[in-house]
C-alpha cells in the first residue's frame, strides 16, 4: 500500500515537473530573455535594425523548437499497439506479445516500441516514434542555452564592471570571501548567479546531448550504449534517417512537420 502510494506520488510529483517545464519555466525564460535582457542588451551596444530582427527570429525560432520538439515528445504515442499479435516476447504485465525491441516501462506501465530511456523530465519513455523530438528537443535547448548565456553576459557588463563581475563571482562561490569583501552582497550578485545557473545548465544539457546523440548515430538505444561500433558514412546516413524521418530536413527545423520514418526500419521494430 505504502509503496503504491510512494509510486503514485511520484509519477504526480514527475507529471508537475513535466507541465512546469513545458508551459511555465521555459516560456518565461523565453519572456525573461526577450521582454528584459534584449532591448537593454540591444540598446546599449547600438544594434542597427537589421542584428536586432536577426536576433529577434532566431530567438523566436529556437523558442518555438523547444516548446514544440518538447510537446510532440510528451504527446506522441510509442507504445506497442495491443490489438496487434505478433512480436518475440512475452509481456506479464500488458498480456501482449511484443516485438523483439520493445520493453515495458514500470512509469509508463505500457510496453514502448524500442524502448530507449524514460525521461524524467517529459514523464515519458523516448521510443521509436518520439526520439526524433526528444534529440531535437536536447539540440535546441543546449543552442538556446548558449545563445542566451551570451546574452546573459552583455546584460551584466551593462550593469557591472568586468572587475565586478569576478568579485561577485568569488562572493558566490566562496562563502568566507562574502565577510572579507567590503562591498556588501547586491542585486548584482544575483545577475551573476543567474549566469552561473545559465553556464550549469550549459555543462548538464551538453553531456545528455553527447550522450544520445552519440547513441542515435550509432543506431542503438541507452541499455545498448556501451556496444562500440564501427560507422561507415552509409550507415551513419540510415541511422540518422531512422530518427529523423524521410524528411528530415524540415523536420529539423520545424517540430510540427510530418516526416515518416523508413517503412523497413518502422516493420522491423513494431
Ligand atoms: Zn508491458
Ligand atoms: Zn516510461
Amino acid at each position: 500500500m505504502i509503496f503504491k502510494f510512494a509510486k503514485i506520488s511520484a509519477r504526480v510529483y514527475e507529471k508537475v515537473i513535466c507541465y512546469a517545464l513545458v508551459y511555465v519555466i521555459t516560456p518565461c525564460f523565453f519572456i525573461f530573455e526577450m521582454a528584459l535582457v534584449r532591448p537593454i542588451v540591444i540598446k546599449h551596444y547600438n544594434y542597427g535594425i537589421l542584428l536586432h530582427a536577426f536576433h529577434v527570429i532566431c530567438g523566436t525560432f529556437c523558442f518555438l523548437n523547444v516548446v514544440g520538439n518538447m510537446i510532440m515528445s510528451i504527446f506522441t504515442n510509442t507504445s506497442v499497439n495491443k490489438s496487434v499479435r505478433v512480436g518475440e516476447s512475452y509481456c506479464d504485465t500488458c498480456k501482449i506479445i511484443r516485438p523483439a525491441k520493445a520493453w515495458h516501462c514500470k512509469l509508463c506501465n505500457v510496453c514502448i516500441l524500442r524502448r530507449d530511456h524514460h525521461c524524467f523530465f517529459l514523464s515519458r519513455c523516448i521510443g521509436l516514434y518520439n526520439q526524433r523530438y526528444f534529440i531535437l528537443y536536447l539540440t535546441y535547448i543546449l543552442i538556446s542555452l548558449i545563445y542566451s548565456a551570451i546574452y546573459n553576459y552583455y546584460f551584466v557588463l551593462t550593469r557591472i564592471q568586468e572587475y565586478d563581475l569576478v568579485l561577485s563571482l568569488f562572493r558566490i562561490f566562496n562563502p568566507f570571501f562574502r565577510y572579507m569583501s567590503t562591498e556588501p552582497p547586491s542585486i548584482k550578485d544575483v545577475y551573476v548567479l543567474f549566469l552561473c545557473l545559465n553556464g550549469g545548465l550549459i555543462f548538464w544539457s551538453g553531456l545528455l546531448f553527447i550522450y544520445h546523440v552519440r547513441n542515435a548515430m550509432s543506431g542503438v538505444v541507452a541499455r545498448d550504449s556501451r556496444l562500440k561500433r564501427r560507422l561507415n558514412m552509409t550507415m551513419l546516413k540510415n541511422n540518422l534517417m531512422n530518427i529523423f524521418g524521410t524528411r528530415w530536413y524540415l523536420a529539423i527545423v520545424w517540430p510540427f512537420a510530418e516526416s515518416p520514418l523508413p517503412q523497413e526500419y518502422v516493420m522491423k521494430n513494431i
